[in-house]
């Protein structure tokens, strides 16, 4: 185990109160509803209409874009309607509804994927479905199309540093054999030297049991990195410097300095998928916050809403205040239980209106605590005033279009300024303007 140098981070409580919770079946929801665009390219095409009967497993949108992912029907059952529903970005994205009929009955071309090249292991990470299970939605598929060689460092992302959230934490627990063996199997097809698995220090049985496993099958090519226990230490630009020392541009990917990034449980699935050929159908998430009655982990089939969620899971003590789909510092705050799990979602978190009432902000007192805090090295509170003035090319010339999005620069501002919000905001008009 190493400990590392690393970019600037915060500390934020952690209020980790499904620690130790393995990862449970959720009862099968009455409904899925299923997004057709799970992922940063274009929405799929749908496969299936109202009246069709599905199978688990069966595919139900696709779409020849790089950037997509085929989506499947995680449950068996009939489609019901396709109805149009916001996703987390706020686009208005076609959505499958499937009523189940309770018999989770797999499709029948279900098969392990037959791989001989690394065109064929590519193209099974593109049949799987699988998008970056750690929130950002890049195909695998996408980030894997890659020549086999240009790789040296594969890093495996468990740093889980957000509060509330043990998911992947969890998942590292029960399957940390299928997870080595997912790493070797990506290492082989990518012709990859070595890797590392990045886990925070606050997770120190997952650490221990992967050293203890490597060390078990004398594996001289994946080692354990134990990250420092503070935030944001999974973003990739965090955790490349943390595992290797190398910074790579804004806006590029990391594959530039050599290395690729993939969250735990991306690598699990991806495992799965290969000796089962069952696609990515479910996924853990963490349930909890101050009012959620029994906060637990749980695996949930892809389109389940999170009012089903907390049906299953004994629901809340109190009226809701807010409910983020996500964690506390990046999570996405929702009008209603009737959004759907995606596969880029690890968590819902459920908070009473004392836990959610929004503190005015006031007046910049140039503490420079955000500037402090910035991982990217970027002046947040002079972002912020540039956007307030609608200021673009000052915008643009404090690089805001460098910034990772982890809103440690709100957290840790006294004045209860929206930094993070402002330079999102700031961000996508630029954007805009150069399109
Ligand atoms: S942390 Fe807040 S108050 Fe301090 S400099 Fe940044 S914006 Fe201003
Ligand atoms: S949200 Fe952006 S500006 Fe704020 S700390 Fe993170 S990277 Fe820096």
């Amino acid at each position: 185990m190493e400990l590392v140098k690393h970019l600037k981070s915060i500390r934020v409580a952690h209020k980790k109160n499904t620690a130790g919770f393995a990862v449970a079946a959720l009862p099968l929801p009455p409904e899925v509803r299923i997004p057709l665009c799970q992922h940063v390219g274009k929405p799929c095409e749908p496969l299936v209409f109202p009246g069709d009967h599905v199978l688990v497993g069966q595919k139900i949108g696709d779409s020849e874009d790089r950037l997509s992912a085929p989506v499947h029907s995680s449950v068996s059952g009939t489609v019901i309607d396709m109805i149009k529903f916001p996703d987390l970005d706020g686009n208005i994205v076609d959505h499958i509804v499937i009523a189940t009929d309770g018999k989770q009955e797999p499709a029948p071309d279900i098969k392990p994927p037959v791989i001989n090249t690394t065109a064929d292991f590519v193209a099974a990470v593109k049949a799987s479905g699988i998008v970056g299970l750690g929130g950002a939605g890049f195909p695998m598929a996408a980030k894997y199309d890659i020549m086999p060689g240009s790789i040296d460092t594969f890093i495996i992302n468990g740093a889980e540093s957000e509060p509330y959230i043990t998911a992947d934490h969890m998942t590292m627990m029960v399957y940390a054999r299928e997870i080595l063996d997912g790493i070797h199997t990506i290492m082989k097809w990518l012709r990859i030297g070595r890797s590392m698995i990045a886990i925070q220090t606050d997770k120190p049985d997952a650490i221990k049991q992967f050293d203890e496993l490597i060390a078990e099958k004398q594996i001289s090519d994946i080692s354990v990195v134990s990250l420092p226990d503070t935030y944001p230490q999974g973003e990739e630009h965090s955790i490349v410097f943390s595992c290797t020392g190398r910074r790579f541009p804004a806006g590029k990917r990391t594959n530039v300095v050599g290395v690729l990034v993939s969250n735990v449980c991306s690598v699990l699935k991806l495992q799965q998928y290969l000796t089962s050929g069952m696609p990515l159908m479910s996924r853990a998430i963490t349930l909890d916050g101050d009012i959620v009655a029994k906060p637990q982990n749980v695996e949930v089939p892809v389109g389940t809403t999170v009012r089903d969620i907390l049906e299953g899971c004994g629901g809340v003590t109190e009226e809701i205040g807010k409910i983020l789909i996500g964690g506390p510092l990046t999570g996405i705050a929702v009008p209603t239980d009737e959004y759907p799990i995606t596969k880029r979602d690890h968590a819902v978190i459920c908070l009473s209106r004392a836990a959610s009432t929004t503190i005015e902000e006031t007046a910049c007192i140039r503490c420079d605590r955000c500037v402090k805090a910035c991982p990217m090295d970027l002046v947040p509170f002079e972002i912020a005033d540039a956007w307030d003035r609608r200021d673009l090319e000052a915008v643009k010339r404090l690089r805001a279009d460098h910034c990772m999005g982890c809103n440690s620069c709100s957290f840790i501002c006294p004045a209860r300024r929206h930094l993070g919000y402002r330079i999102k905001n700031a961000k996508e008009a630029i954007r805009n303007a150069e399109q």
